[in-house]
């Protein structure tokens, strides 16, 4: 990357975090391991069809590519080089395919990694159902949901150690002899950190979001219950932001209940709290009675797998990890390194990451017309094998024709 590969504008942050978006910004990709380059290539011609076809020649991205993961390894001896952040940074908006983790020792989460060097503090993933997925449930139509997990800590902080190693042992003995806390000898240890400031601006964000939208609720997930003074605390913090901050645009399930009797006010946004495993049961015996979620991490990643696995899996899944001086989208599943290579998956979950993306630029226009184009695809039941294995009557295409056959529908 050198001044030359920047044929465009940067995108700039306004003092409210708004962005200053320029007709030709300059916007970073990281192409990914494994089918990353298949789905990478696919989006693009998607997104740049949408562009072309919304705003003709006024507006067009001007894309560079960002060293990360095992083509940076194999290219400059680091996954992350700091290059590659301070450009995702002075871009403000990147989109990226899915990263390799090496389970167990080695080298941390890349994306972990990423989501707290540049301070993306919500992951969101919208769950939406497009007709004409095959679905493990009868009214996949009701789940319209978007999920705000906590990016930054909870016991993804990574703040833990192996089990009999010294810092474990050390940690152990403290809390044995100053708490009379029960640890069993040899045990790892892992700690989960939840903060004030961390669950306020998640939740924050939740709210702004759903007021912009015009959508009904915002459910602040928790297993306060047991965890209290990490995820109930988190509960507490998001119903004291809310009177706060949102006092005229929110009212919470509790006042509907004592004060009106029953009845939403009209205009206002109902907060309400569900314990986790609750949770689990409701987003699938009544889905249409939720609409934005808030939630620290590890239930947060749970459930947005769970709700994508609702409306089709995770191949039509998209999300965005958002801070606030920058944001990235990305394909929520992983590598699926057995497909590397053979243009055969489903491209679904980082082209809507894109629409997300030209959403984020609040170019409309152009995000509409890709989600347009994909439910016109999946109507004509032109599918990739994920989704062909579930359906009858299907035509099974590979990535790239997928991604051809939507340019063809726009
Ligand atoms: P995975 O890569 O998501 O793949 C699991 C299975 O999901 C695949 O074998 C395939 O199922 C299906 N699948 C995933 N993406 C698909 C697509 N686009 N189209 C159709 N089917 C798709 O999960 P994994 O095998 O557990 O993880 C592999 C690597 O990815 C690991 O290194 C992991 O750490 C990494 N990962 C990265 C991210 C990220 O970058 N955000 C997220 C998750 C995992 P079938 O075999 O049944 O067809």
């Amino acid at each position: 990357m050198n001044e030359r590969t920047f044929t465009g504008e940067w995108i700039t942050v306004g003092k409210n975090l708004d962005l200053k978006v320029p007709d030709n910004p300059n916007i970073g990709f990281i192409e990914g391991d494994g089918i990353g380059p298949d789905i990478w290539a696919a989006t693009r011609l998607v997104l740049d069809n949408a562009v072309a076809k919304a705003y003709l020649q006024r507006r067009k991205i001007h894309w560079f590519e960002l060293l990360v993961g095992e083509k940076a390894a194999r290219e400059t001896g680091e996954s992350l080089p700091a290059r590659a952040v301070e450009m995702m940074r002075k871009a403000v908006v990147s989109i990226k395919g899915p990263l390799t983790t090496p389970v167990g020792a080695g080298m941390r989460s890349l994306n972990v990694a990423l989501r707290q060097v540049l301070d993306l503090y919500a992951c969101i993933r919208p769950v939406r159902y497009y007709a004409g997925l095959p679905s493990p449930v009868c009214h996949p139509e009701k789940v319209s949901i978007t999920i705000f997990r906590e990016n930054t800590e909870d016991v993804y902080a990574g703040i833990e150690w192996p089990a009999e190693s010294e810092e474990a042992e050390t940690l152990a003995d403290y809390l044995r002899d100053h708490f009379h806390a029960h640890v069993p000898t040899g045990a790892g240890i892992g700690i989960k950190p939840i903060s004030r400031e961390g669950s306020r601006r998640l939740v924050r964000r939740a709210i702004a979001y759903t007021i912009a939208r015009g959508l009904p609720s915002v459910t602040l997930v928790h297993k306060g219950n047991i965890m209290k003074y990490t995820e109930g605390a988190f509960r507490q913090w998001g119903y004291e932001l809310a009177a706060e901050e949102f006092v005229s645009e929110t009212v919470t399930e509790a006042q509907v209940q004592e004060k009106y009797a029953g009845k939403v006010p009209a205009g206002k946004i109902v907060i309400k709290d569900r314990i986790a495993d609750s949770m689990f049961q409701q987003v699938l015996l009544r889905p249409e009675e939720y609409s934005v979620v808030a939630t620290p991490n590890l239930n947060g990643d749970y459930l947005s797998d769970a709700l994508a696995a609702q409306v089709g899996g995770l191949g039509m899944a998209p999300g965005a990890n958002v801070g606030d001086s920058c944001a990235v989208f990305e394909a929520t599943h992983g590598t699926a390194p057995k497909y590397a290579g053979l243009d055969k998956v489903n491209p679904g979950s980082l082209i809507l990451s894109g629409a997300m993306m030209l959403d984020h630029l609040n170019w409309t226009e152009a995000a509409d017309l890709v989600r347009t184009a994909l439910e016109i695809t999946l109507q004509d039941r032109i599918v990739t094998y994920d989704l062909a294995r579930q359906m009858q009557d299907a035509r099974e295409v590979k990535c790239s024709e997928f991604a051809r056959a939507m340019v063809d529908r726009m």
